[in-house]
């Protein structure tokens, strides 16, 4: 009998487990949180002369990052972020081509590409036709490229920069599409869908073939200064902030590290993956350190591109997710009370902030589409 029991435990597990990949839609409405981990922002130079236009693009994408979700850090850090710091702030809306809400897919695949699909889509049109990315159109133009995720790197939104499929749901099509692009450098969670696939394939050892150092952590890979690099740092999403450490800023870090080698120059997208999840869930305290953790991550961009001077930060988000508002808080505490409207998205518009080289190109209000073109441009592509 308790034999029996313990199978039906272990078997249950494993039907939790291998729906792990959407529990993040799950709510759970927490709405006040306390900060205690205070950082300062990074330094950055006053006056510092820029080149009028970009030879390296960093885009840091926060899923699910509103107006309301930076200022939640703003607060909880009391009163300032490296975000704050970036001086040339403009806004993005975010309708998809079938939905005045958009989903990461179809949110991720406009500011990729430049063009509105359906939701759902990963870096294909309304008509399911593959469209090129800014990634893809920089690997072609001799640039080196680079994603990182907290997520799967397969998620929707590092997704639709590399892959092409009509559903954000086939990871093991988005997994095998990474082998497709000569990209420098990934970092990210989703190693299952690299080894335990349907097809028998076994997409680590096809990188390893094609001269990728592969390793499971920042960390291992410590020694790795240059090359093709991908850091598969979970077998599917990495865990939430702080449990996962400081992954992000140093996965950002060593992406930059690496792909500053190519002369030509570079484009790195990072992506603060589950700002989202913790809007979908309602819960500030998620929320907050995985926006404060994103901002860090912000700050390794920042510092970079304040001493590089031909480089461009690019902060902004692909939809705002919750409704997020925020209805009490001390900035001298980092205290933060927040409501929520939905466990969904929002069609509200979203900030974009841009530090460097050619930053002054992206104050206004405009479409997500036109962050794609404003790269492409700045990199006269
Ligand atoms: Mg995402
Ligand atoms: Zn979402």
């Amino acid at each position: 009998m308790k034999h029996l029991f313990l199978t039906f435990l272990f078997l249950l597990a494993v039907v939790v487990s291998t729906n792990a990949q959407e529990d993040y839609k799950d709510k759970d409405l927490k709405k006040y949180f306390e900060n205690t981990e205070f950082y300062s922002v990074v330094d950055l130079p006053q006056n510092a002369k820029f080149k009028k236009k970009p030879k390296n693009i960093i885009l840091l994408i926060g899923d699910g990052m509103g107006v309301a979700q930076v200022f939640s850090a703003i607060t909880a850090n009391k009163g300032t972020i490296n975000m704050s710091q970036m001086p040339h702030v403009g806004f993005s809306q975010t309708q998809s081509a079938d939905n005045y809400i958009t989903d990461s897919g179809a949110g991720g695949t406009a500011l990729a590409t430049g063009q509105r699909t359906y939701n759902g889509a990963i870096g294909v049109d309304v008509n399911k036709k593959t469209i090129p990315t800014i990634l893809e159109i920089s690997e072609k133009n001799g640039l080196a490229t680079g994603l990182v995720s907290t997520s799967a790197i397969t998620h929707a939104t590092p997704a639709s920069f590399i892959s092409h499929v009509p559903d954000r749901n086939l990871y093991e099509d988005i997994a095998a599409d990474f082998l497709k692009v000569e990209i420098d450098v990934f970092i990210g969670g989703g190693k299952d869908f690299f080894t335990q696939r349907k097809d028998g394939r076994n997409l680590v050892d096809e990188l390893k073939q094609k001269n990728y150092q592969v390793y499971n952590s920042v960390e291992e890979s410590k020694g790795v200064e240059s090359g093709l690099l991908a850091i598969l740092t979970s077998e599917k999403h990495n865990e939430v902030y702080p449990n996962r450490g400081n992954m992000l800023p140093e996965a950002t870090q060593k992406a930059i590290q690496v792909l500053q080698n190519n002369k030509k120059g570079f484009f790195l997208m990072v992506e603060g993956s589950m700002i989202d999840w913790g809007g979908h869930a309602n819960n500030t305290e998620y929320i907050v350190q995985e926006s404060l953790d994103f901002d860090r991550a912000v700050g390794k961009a920042l510092e970079f591109a304040a001493s590089n001077k031909e480089t461009l930060v690019i902060v902004t988000a692909d939809h705002e997710t919750g409704g997020m508002a925020i209805e009490g808080g001390s900035m001298t505490e980092g205290k933060v009370n927040a409501n929520y409207t939905t466990g969904g998205h929002t069609a509200i518009m979203v900030p974009v902030f841009a530090y460097g080289a050619g930053a002054d190109n992206f104050a206004g209000i405009y479409n997500n589409t036109e962050v794609f073109a404003k790269m492409k441009s700045l990199f006269g592509f």
